[in-house]
């Protein structure tokens, strides 16, 4: 037979000898061998152990190991306090190491298994019957071993097994343990151990013979009450026994209240058995103790009930948050199929949008709406998918994954679960995290969620689930498909103003416990926080400016003793210092090679600059600002597009041989990509080249192909409020996107002319002053 060999991290073990089929824990401090135990943790948790020659070295180096030792498997390990580990587990085989594979950071050999051969002769036969026999005997005499180990010895018929276990019980030293470790050969194990246990039981009948001398000495009953007292002092001193039944007697009491699951209760029962056999203080009870703490805590049957009454959950929706009215009606229309099906089967609800502009908050309200409890579970830098399903109770330190945590949070087991930051997730080596997210939400399967660490299904299915995400486009596909989108836009000034008034600011004097009454804002100064001092889509700035203005009225009124403070705008400076931003950032000049774009990320809409210079030189081009790979692309089309049609712009056809050209998008640390600025580097193109200025009233959004025909784009409600916070007052996009400006909101399309472009004609001759065609004979 060809030999098995197997590549497995290794421990040196100091002062012990493991043979397969024991079961052990010891513990690891060396940081050689917590790194090996790490590694053999990530992989089939299989371990080599090899008694060290001597104890006393530190760093042992190869020839200080043993060559023979035994492969393990890991049962359990505990991280205990001052960096030591402690571990349990079971010998499996004996093996040799042939070859060390790595010596850094932790040693990894190459080991050939040695299996025990399987001998039937007379002779083999005769000293095995000898060794159980002296064994029993051994047993007997000793007091040290439990007569239930001779027990445990009966149905086994393995002769190899049988030595090794035999071994294991005897007080023998290191060196005679490993020389029978090293003995493979099985009848030569045998008579080795013979005569190792014909020699301890000769010592045990010596130890024997000393005591019935000193025991005669001492009165009986005086002994046994000296030593009695002596165990109660020492239990007293421990605060054994009395605490750990306590323990075990309440945990009993709550099982038998708690109403769980029948198969929970048997896990929970079968748990505190072992917690009984464990002993006070040791490593393994608190990892059954903290278990049954998490089993006693999560909402196995515990309900509240479904109250869906569809005009009282709108009344709610409606106080609690301003506008936002095609969400509210989505989410209206969603609880009431949930309330014709009389399920909560579906797709899952999905709010999209930037930061701040109340996907949480709205969330929170329809858990009021329909009288649920509420948990809210970020999913922002989820790698692993132990984070959402938990590590094995294995593990050191292993607690359950973010979806049992986040139904221990809910007390119900039909909460709302809002997973927050869903586009957030990534994924690593360890598996991806939205695969087991797959698994929570799909109501075929979520009845029996298991979880790594309780080993016991979950039923997930009466949860209803919502979640929220910056942006679509990083959520992975699986999950997408399984969603329904709503899309929360940004706020104009008018709807912050509403929001900060009715909501923001009667919230935050709530939160101080300050009337309306005392502290009152006047129009102008909400606005003026509004547009000097934040920039956003949300509100979320505003709310801490609100909030920094209040708190500081308070500091005022206490300090001057005032009863009344109204807010006006020259308090807000007072109070924020000079205005942050001016309301006319765009520069009122027009300029040659400098374009307005709008761009859209998870932030919301933004302004763009897009700048291009053309120098003497020899066709180079140069794209600067930290441009995505779909923006360059796009950058390029652009450059060949103009290129291909320069006469009919009255520009130099050479241009490409005789100039540079640098396109450069300002604000360099912000990333920028996306094909959304094509017409924009399109126009800043032309314009450079033929020296036409670009209106700088103008902003523009669209793609580009290398025809000229510009194709839609997305995000143009937040395009069109950031250009509106700009004081841009006209907005050229595609006319693929007209369908979607019935969408943004009457206060924009007041102040800005939307032109709507098919072909980048049509842009140029809005954006550039003067005629574009042929152009330069005119000008
Ligand atoms: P998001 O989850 O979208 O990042 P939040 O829900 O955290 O935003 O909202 C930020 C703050 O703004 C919260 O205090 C929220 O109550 C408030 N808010 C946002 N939109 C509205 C609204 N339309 N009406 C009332 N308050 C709002």
């Amino acid at each position: 037979m060809a030999d098995k060999i197997t590549t497995l991290p290794l421990i040196p073990l100091r002062g012990m000898v493991i043979f397969p089929e024991m079961i052990i824990h010891f513990d690891v401090g060396r940081s050689k061998s917590i790194a090996a135990l790490e590694e053999a943790m990530l992989k089939e948790q299989k371990i080599f152990l090899s008694a060290q020659k001597d104890i006393e070295t530190e760093e042992p180096i190869k020839e200080d190991i043993s060559l023979i030792g035994t492969i393990c498997n890991i049962k359990q390990i505990l991280r205990l306090p001052g960096n030591t580990i402690r571990v349990l587990v079971e010998g499996e085989i004996r093996g040799k190491i042939e070859k060390y594979t790595k010596e850094e950071p932790y040693y990894e050999v190459d080991i050939k298994e040695l299996e025990d051969e399987d001998i039937e002769d007379k002779k083999t036969e005769a000293l095995m019957r000898n060794v159980k026999k002296t064994f029993e005997e051994y047993v007997k005499l000793s007091e040290a071993i439990p007569t239930e180990a001779l027990m445990s010895l009966e149905d086994i018929e393995n002769i190899g097994k049988l030595t090794d276990i035999i071994i294991s019980y005897l007080p023998l030293k290191q060196n005679k343990k490993q020389e029978l470790l090293e003995t493979y050969e099985l009848n030569q194990r045998l008579q080795k151990l013979l005569y190792l246990l014909n020699n301890e039981l000769e010592i045990v009948r010596v130890e024997k013979k000393i005591g019935t001398k000193v025991k005669k000495n001492i009165d009986k009953g005086q002994k046994e009450y000296y030593l009695r007292e002596q165990l109660k002092v020492i239990q007293e001193e421990l605060g054994e026994d009395d605490e750990l039944n306590k323990e075990i007697k309440s945990y009993k009491n709550k099982i038998s209240k708690a109403k769980l699951p029948k198969e929970v209760k048997e896990k929970a029962l079968y748990e505190l058995k072992k917690l009984g056999r464990s002993g006070n203080y040791s490593a393994e009870s608190s990892v059954i103790s903290n278990y049954l703490d998490w089993i006693l805590e999560l909402p196995w049957n515990k309900k509240t009930s479904d109250n869906i009454d569809i005009k009282k959950a709108r009344e709610i929706l409606d106080k609690e948050h301003y506008g936002l009215d095609e969400v509210k009606d989505r989410i209206i229309e969603y609880l009431a199929v949930k309330k014709v099906s009389n399920s909560i089967k579906g797709p899952i609800l999905c709010l999209v949008g930037p930061p701040g502009v109340g996907k949480t908050s709205i969330a929170r309200s329809v858990s009021h709406a329909v009288n649920r409890n509420f948990v809210r579970m970020s999913l922002g830098g989820v790698r692993d998918e132990a984070e959402i399903r938990g590590h094995r109770k294995t593990y050191i330190g292993a607690i359950p994954g973010r979806i049992i945590y986040g139904m221990k949070k809910a007390k119900s087991k039909n909460p709302l679960f809002l997973l927050d930051e869903i586009d957030k997730m990534s994924n690593d080596f360890k598996g991806d995290p939205a695969d087991a997210l797959l698994e929570v939400l799909d109501d075929e399967q979520n009845n029996t969620f298991r979880d790594h660490y309780l080993e016991l299904d979950f039923d997930l299915s009466q949860v209803l689930f919502l979640t929220t995400a910056n942006r679509l486009d990083t959520i992975p596909r699986p999950l997408l498909d399984r969603m329904e989108i709503i899309e929360v836009s940004g706020y104009t000034s008018e709807e912050k103003f509403h929001i900060a008034k009715d909501h923001l600011i009667p919230k935050i004097l709530g939160e101080h416990n300050v009337s309306s009454k005392d502290i009152t804002f006047s129009e102008g100064a909400i606005y003026s926080i509004i547009d000097g001092y934040t920039r956003e889509s949300g509100v979320r700035e505003l709310e801490r400016k609100i909030s920094a203005v209040i708190r500081k009225s308070i500091t005022e009124m206490l300090k001057k003793d005032k009863k009344l403070i109204n807010i006006t705008v020259n308090s807000v400076t007072k109070y924020l210092g000079t205005e942050i931003f001016t309301y006319d950032e765009i520069d009122k000049r027009d300029k040659v090679g400098v374009v307005t774009g709008l761009a859209w990320t998870g932030y919301g809409g933004d302004t763009l600059p897009i700048e291009v210079s053309v120098m003497e030189g020899s066709g180079k081009l140069e794209l600067t600002g930290q441009l995505g790979d779909v923006m360059v692309e796009s950058a390029k089309a652009a450059y060949s597009y103009v290129r291909a049609n320069a006469s009919s712009y009255g520009i130099d056809s050479k241009f490409y041989k005789n100039k540079d050209m640098h396109i450069h998008v300002p604000e360099g640390a912000v990333p920028k990509d996306g094909p959304s600025a094509g017409v924009t580097i399109t126009t800043a193109i032309v314009s450079s080249l033929s020296g036409k200025k670009v209106k700088h009233n103008v902003a523009m959004t669209g793609e580009i192909t290398l025809t000229g025909i510009v194709l839609p784009i997305g995000g143009l409600k937040e395009k069109s409020l950031a250009a509106y916070r700009m004081g841009i007052d006209t907005i050229i996009i595609p006319k693929k996107n007209e369908k979607d400006i019935k969408k943004i909101p009457k206060t924009v399309k007041n102040k800005i002319k939307f032109i709507l472009a098919d072909k980048i004609d049509v842009v140029l001759k809005n954006a550039l002053i003067g005629d574009v065609k042929n152009g330069n004979k005119k000008s």
